[in-house]
């Protein structure tokens, strides 16, 4: 057998692909694990939506090639929820695209646009596939560091100028995973004068659009006048819906982008399935009320669990978007020591925030997606083997880690 390509060998191993080994390992010891790991979300689909694709699977025309770019259907319903959520306005044929995920479009723009040589430049703590993908076409990802001081909105200023000019694409992803923080109106139109400046892809990842609390609306980049000069924004279902095994999602924005990723798709994927596409328009349709019901869920999982954190000592405050809480690990550990003293003292699997980029050390990310009652249990355990915030000023548990 001959060798893959020497890129592949470089990649770091696939953070969650780590976990899943060290929480087998658990569990073939017989640990009742707790994980707070993935973001994949625990809840079902929401009904309607499910009903909808078993409806549409009865039409034959469902069972042939789609169109790539997406049903005609499919793209009017995502202009029509941009122009309602939004209030912009995109070309359902030059300026929108189904995707089979966000994950697909964002590896496709970069298989689209980096050869060896070319940068990518890439938060960190970040989603691990910005990086990731620019190291399996050979390009170069600098990193662009986002810091809890600045509420985690990178200083463009301090990009070396001769980096930007090498740079195709910049990624950004608001709300944010790992950290849950969220853009400004002021870091939007910089993010975009930035990209016009230098001639640079800005990929908007915006997964977590719709998951949100306490009457916060996040934005659109495409919202920015001269927006659509440079940027392509990214939508997914995985996280609006809970609908992350169905696998769709959809790009808008810049009819240059759109047309290379529809390129390298028509070549590729040939298009997400067309009754999967039928039911993510139903979800558009009703996103307000079907996604009120599940960020009513998961902001009461995150109040419960950020006052839990705060009981044994964590400066932490809930935060207005997403999923996740991003915390800091107690002093004098590290990130991959705190995680292993959850998983081995707790039974609880979290992701070392290292896994996100070196900027991500010191800090650890927690996924709500476990019911209250283990949320609850989880505190518990963290209770009751004596793990605080400040357990190494108290000689504690720190030691084994
Ligand atoms: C979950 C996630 C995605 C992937 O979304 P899919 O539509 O399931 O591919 C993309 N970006 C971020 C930041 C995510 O957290």
């Amino acid at each position: 057998m001959p060798n893959p390509t020497a890129t592949l060998a470089d990649l770091p191993p696939y953070l969650f692909a780590e976990l899943d080994k060290k929480i087998a390992a658990a569990r073939a010891k017989g640990v009742d694990i707790i994980s707070l790991g993935v973001g994949d979300p625990d809840l079902p689909t929401p009904q309607p939506i499910v009903d909808e694709m078993a409806k549409a699977i009865q039409d034959q025309a469902t069972h042939q090639y789609p169109a790539y770019q997406g049903s005609v259907s499919f793209r009017k319903a995502a202009v029509d929820w941009m122009q309602e959520r939004f209030n912009v306005a995109v070309d359902p044929n030059d300026e929108t695209m189904a995707l089979i995920g966000a994950k697909e479009g964002i590896a496709h723009l970069i298989l689209a646009y980096i050869q060896p040589g070319d940068v990518v430049l890439c938060p960190s703590p970040a989603y691990p596939v910005y990086r990731n993908y620019t190291i399996i076409m050979g390009g170069t990802p600098v990193t662009v560091p986002m810091k809890a001081a600045d509420n985690f909105l990178p200083d463009l200023n301090a990009i070396n100028a001769d980096d930007a000019k090498k740079a195709k694409i910049l990624f950004l992803n608001y709300p944010n995973n790992p950290t849950g923080a969220i853009v400004t109106d002021e870091f939007m139109q910089e993010a975009v004068d930035f990209c016009r400046k230098y001639d640079i892809v800005l990929c908007h990842d915006n997964a977590y659009s719709e998951m949100t609390f306490d009457g916060y609306k996040a934005p659109s980049f495409l919202q920015v006048p001269g927006a659509k000069d440079v940027c392509i924004e990214m939508f997914s279902f995985s996280k609006m819906f809970n609908m992350t095994g169905w696998r769709l999602g959809f790009a808008v924005g810049n009819a240059k982008a759109i047309k290379a990723l529809g390129s390298i798709k028509n070549n590729t994927d040939s298009g997400a399935f067309t009754a999967i596409q039928t039911a993510g328009e139903l979800g558009l349709a009703q996103y307000k009320e079907l996604t009120k019901d599940l960020n009513r869920i998961y902001g009461a999982r995150r109040t419960l669990f950020v006052d839990g954190l705060k009981q044994l000592g964590w400066p932490i405050e809930a935060g207005p978007a997403t999923f996740y809480l991003w915390a800091p690990v107690p002093t004098g550990m590290t990130s991959e020591d705190f995680a292993t003293l959850l998983l081995e003292k707790c039974g609880i699997v979290v992701p070392p925030g290292n896994g996100y980029g070196p900027e991500g050390e010191g800090f650890f990310r927690v996924a709500l997606t476990q019911p209250e009652a283990r949320l609850t249990e989880a505190l518990q355990r963290i209770k009751d083997n004596g793990i605080t915030f400040d357990m190494a000023s108290n000689g504690a548990a720190c030691a084994t880690a």
